[in-house]
């Protein structure tokens, strides 16, 4: 990919995004390095002010849609031009840390203004986006999803978050659900989109290495299990004479690990709780609720994986002379990057002179929404000691700046590729 000198010698002024990224770190601030925005709270609105004027003082054009997204427009391209999306989300986990999706929303801002301030044409107009709830204190990808078109009746009626949550949460923000199904954007409207986040693992760190170029994003699939026995007196009834439904349920969480590490080394599989009933010292189990995820990076592992793992529930169960009930709760299937993203990434962080490193990630992202309507594509920067969703999130300054400026310098490649797909 070429790009013209004057665009390739574009870099973002790291101390203005500094000075935005620590103002932004206060607003939710939980005093131990972390941030407390759980997406819709008081917090994560007193943010989106905070960016909203960001947006105002920049010169740019601000605009929210039906789904609480937020955006700088950043018109440097034919008045039709498709939109090229950069972006990420301010929202995080309850008691997350200041990296994790702020990062990439304060890295596309500054990359418009960048954009904006040299006062060149692209072939594409460009905006900076936060996406409302990324992390799914109320659906999860909400926003994402929402503009994608994507966003399901069922995933409101059930949120993860609770209805009384969800409901609270758009009432404070002003949104409605019939708004959310609104925000739907016409594919042919967007050019693609990339995104600047943090690796939230360790690999980056270990090798040394400052840009990951994000292949595929992993696919997550989740059950809930109820092995199921008899509740009986736990003093009175033979060991030989029990169903119970703790036996099926632990020996299961053990066979998932077994599974995984034996024949599906590039997967994960957690059991995330599991719950007792009736729960009582002196009572043998009748039944326990299991909570299981999965993840694979591609299609082919994700559903043997699934396969490998159901069976294996069966087994369990039968072992211990218990029944089994298998509730489906929902997938994202595994989602490759563009192609032309990855290149523009590597050819990015290549004429910054970074080292980078192609990897596939185990955590959801809001380009898994968009993948079906336009190109997506994701950096990476070191998260040290691999640790996120907790304040002991961080990730050194220049690595930072180091990923703002790939997440510029791709999207200028980018522009230039869909420009030049459009002509030819
Ligand atoms: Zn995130």
């Amino acid at each position: 990919m070429i790009v013209d000198d004057r665009l390739m010698g574009l870099r973002v002024d790291a101390e203005r995004f500094r000075r935005d990224f620590e103002a932004l770190s206060e607003i939710g601030a939980t005093g131990d390095g972390g941030v407390h925005r759980p997406a819709l709270g008081e917090a994560h609105l007193a943010a989106r002010e905070w960016l909203r004027d960001r947006i105002v003082a920049a010169g740019l054009e601000f605009r929210v849609d039906s789904a609480g997204n937020h955006s700088a427009v950043l018109r440097c391209g034919p008045q039709e031009a498709p939109r090229l999306l950069l972006g990420s989300h301010l929202d995080s986990v309850p008691h997350g840390g200041r990296y994790d999706g702020a990062l990439g929303v304060l890295a596309a801002l500054e990359a418009l203004r960048v954009v904006s301030a040299a006062g060149v044409s692209l072939s594409v107009n460009l905006e900076a986006i936060d996406f409302t709830d990324e992390e799914g204190t109320l659906v999860g990808l909400l926003g994402s999803a929402a503009l994608a078109g994507i966003l399901q009746e069922a995933a409101l009626r059930e949120p993860r978050g609770g209805r009384v949550v969800l409901e609270e949460g758009l009432a404070r923000a002003g949104l409605t659900e019939a708004g959310l199904f609104q925000a739907a954007r016409d594919p042919a409207s967007l050019a693609a989109y990339l995104e600047l986040h943090i690796e939230q693992g360790r690999r980056l760190v270990d090798a040394g290495v400052t840009i990951g170029v994000v292949t595929s994003i992993a696919g997550i699939n989740s059950y809930r299990l109820d092995f199921v026995g008899e509740p009986n007196h736990a003093g009175t009834t033979g060991m030989e004479d029990r169903r119970d439904a703790a036996l099926g349920a632990a020996s299961f969480a053990l066979a998932a690990r077994e599974v995984v590490m034996d024949g599906f080394p590039d997967c994960v599989a957690n059991v995330g709780d599991m719950r007792f009933a009736p729960g009582a010292f002196n009572i043998v189990p009748g039944r326990v609720e299991l909570a299981l995820e999965f993840r694979a990076q591609d299609r082919d592992s994700f559903e043997h994986l699934e396969r490998a793992l159901l069976r294996r529930a069966e087994e369990e169960a039968r072992r211990f002379g218990l029944g089994l009930e298998v509730e489906w709760l929902g997938k994202c299937e595994p989602t490759p990057t563009s192609i032309i993203a990855q290149r523009a990434v590597a050819d990015a962080a290549a004429s910054l002179g970074l080292s980078h490193v192609a990897l596939p990630t185990g955590a959801g992202h809001d380009a898994q929404s968009l993948a079906g309507i336009c190109p997506i594509g994701m950096v990476f920067v070191p998260s040290v000691d691999g640790a996120s969703h907790s304040p002991r999130e961080f990730t050194r300054w220049e690595d930072c700046v180091s990923g703002a400026n790939v997440l510029l310098q791709a999207a200028l490649r980018m522009a230039q590729q869909v420009g030049a797909g459009a002509a030819g």
